[in-house]
């Protein structure tokens, strides 16, 4: 099956690529949500956001994380969203892992979904179905020594 962000990755496709070292690659999307939308994708082909590994899933968020810094504090975005959409019904169309730099401006017209507000009920529940599962971020943290 071909993989448009890997194709981009090998320089079969063109891209507009922002930066580029031996794991990471940000270009900008070609369809924005914003003047400067970018996205941030490992060169290794993992689907989603569960299946990268943690070396990677560091190297991603932290180079997001700096084009974040240089929109508000050099290019003076007021706003920024950076997000990963993980299966359809989260929007994702890209089965290639990456992170979205949004950087956002009064009035763009991006709006967000609609909310609902939070129950006693709805939140003891949520707490105790992840409390069962909390070992997974302990192991995550060591895999970075955090
Ligand atoms: P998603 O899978 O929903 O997180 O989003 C995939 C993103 O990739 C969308 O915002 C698309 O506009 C973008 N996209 C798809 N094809 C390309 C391409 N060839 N170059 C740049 N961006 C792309
Ligand atoms: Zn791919």
């Amino acid at each position: 099956m071909t993989c448009v962000f890997c194709e981009i990755s090998r320089k079969e496709k063109p891209a507009h690529i922002i930066y580029e070292d031996k794991d990471i690659m940000v270009i900008l999307d070609i369809n924005p949500i914003s003047k400067g939308h970018l996205l941030v994708i490992p060169k290794e082909h993992h689907e989603a956001i569960q299946d990268t590994p943690v070396k990677t899933l560091v190297k991603t968020w932290v180079i997001a994380s700096a084009f974040a810094k240089i929109y508000r504090d050099k290019l003076k975005a007021p706003g920024v969203n950076v997000i990963t959409n993980s299966g359809s019904p989260a929007g994702q169309v890209v089965f290639h892992f990456h992170v979205h730099v949004i950087p956002r401006w009064e009035q763009d017209g991006f709006k967000k979904g609609g909310r609902h507000v939070l129950s006693e009920e709805e939140a003891s529940e949520i707490t105790s179905m992840l409390s069962d599962y909390l070992d997974i971020v302990k192991s995550y943290l060591n895999e970075i020594s955090i």
